[in-house]
């Protein structure tokens, strides 16, 4: 069967054998795990992966992949395939009998930051997630306070999630090569929550704006949300840029701006 890459599904397929077990060495799948794949395409990480599990769930968007993808994976395992958008599929369908989704997936680069956010909603049914990302998303997501690559992803993730890089991986394990070096990464819900916060949706608008004006600092980009006796009573000096403020601190700040309606009003 053949089926020319598309690049508006953000196709680079893995042919790399090497790559491969490393990545499925480093899922460490077992049987009783409730394992779904994201973006399977034509099955190079789903072919190793079900005689592992036995079974497991697979979405994909590009319909034309699904027969080639029956025909490789049927014969090795249990392999239920949803045709549709991941964007919009609702994760809670899969979480059964109380087992935790592992998810995986060597992911459309186009949609990775969308898809993130929509995962991290459902942190609390998923166990663990190892994606293969561009390797400047990786940076981003694993970026600490001071670093370059600290902004609101690394902040909104890591309040989910534990974050660790398992392996970088140069253009060549893939067909067609991307044009940037990628990584793989796995996500660890938390737990036990790290950071206490009292309105997510105040949490959410507080980081936001302070990343939005990244050069500037809190007393001007939380202008209309904190106000300067706020920022005095968590401690918080508010010439200080975003780019500085570690998870605990936003969580501070969003937590007192959201005990007093608005910010200052000059
Ligand atoms: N896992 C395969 C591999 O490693 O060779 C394919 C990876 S390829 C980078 C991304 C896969 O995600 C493609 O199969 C693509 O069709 C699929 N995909 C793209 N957008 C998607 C979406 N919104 N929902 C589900 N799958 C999607």
């Amino acid at each position: 069967m053949n089926h020319t890459p598309r690049k508006r599904f953000g196709q680079n397929f893995l042919h790399d054998q090497s790559v491969i077990r490393k990545i499925v060495a480093a899922i460490n799948p077992h049987p009783s795990d409730n394992l779904v794949e994201i973006g399977p395409g034509r099955g190079a990480l789903t072919c190793q992966l079900l005689p592992l599990v036995k079974s497991m769930h697979a979405i994909e968007l590009d319909r034309d992949l699904i027969p080639l993808l029956e025909a490789t994976c049927q014969p090795v395992g249990e392999l239920s395939i949803h045709s549709s958008d991941v964007l919009r599929f609702e994760f809670s369908e899969l979480y059964r009998d109380g087992k935790p989704l592992r998810i995986v997936g060597n992911l459309p680069y186009n949609i990775s930051t969308p898809l993130i956010f929509h995962l991290l909603q459902n942190a609390g049914i998923i166990r663990d997630m190892h994606f293969m990302l561009q390797k400047e998303v990786v940076d981003r997501m694993a970026a600490t306070p001071g670093n370059g690559a600290y902004g609101r992803l690394s902040v909104m993730v890591q309040r989910y999630c534990r974050v660790e890089r398992v392996l970088t991986i140069g253009p060549g394990a893939f067909n067609p090569p991307p044009k940037v070096d990628s990584s793989v990464v796995r996500l660890t819900p938390w737990e036990s929550i790290p950071v206490m916060i009292n309105d997510e949706e105040r949490f959410q608008e507080v980081v936001r704006a302070a990343f939005s004006q990244r050069r500037k600092t809190l007393r001007n980009s939380l202008r209309s949300l904190v106000a300067s006796e706020q920022f005095e009573a968590v401690g918080i000096d508010p010439v200080r840029r975003a780019e500085t403020l570690s998870l605990e601190e936003f969580a501070k700040l969003s937590n007192t701006a959201s005990n007093g309606d608005q910010g200052e009003s000059r």
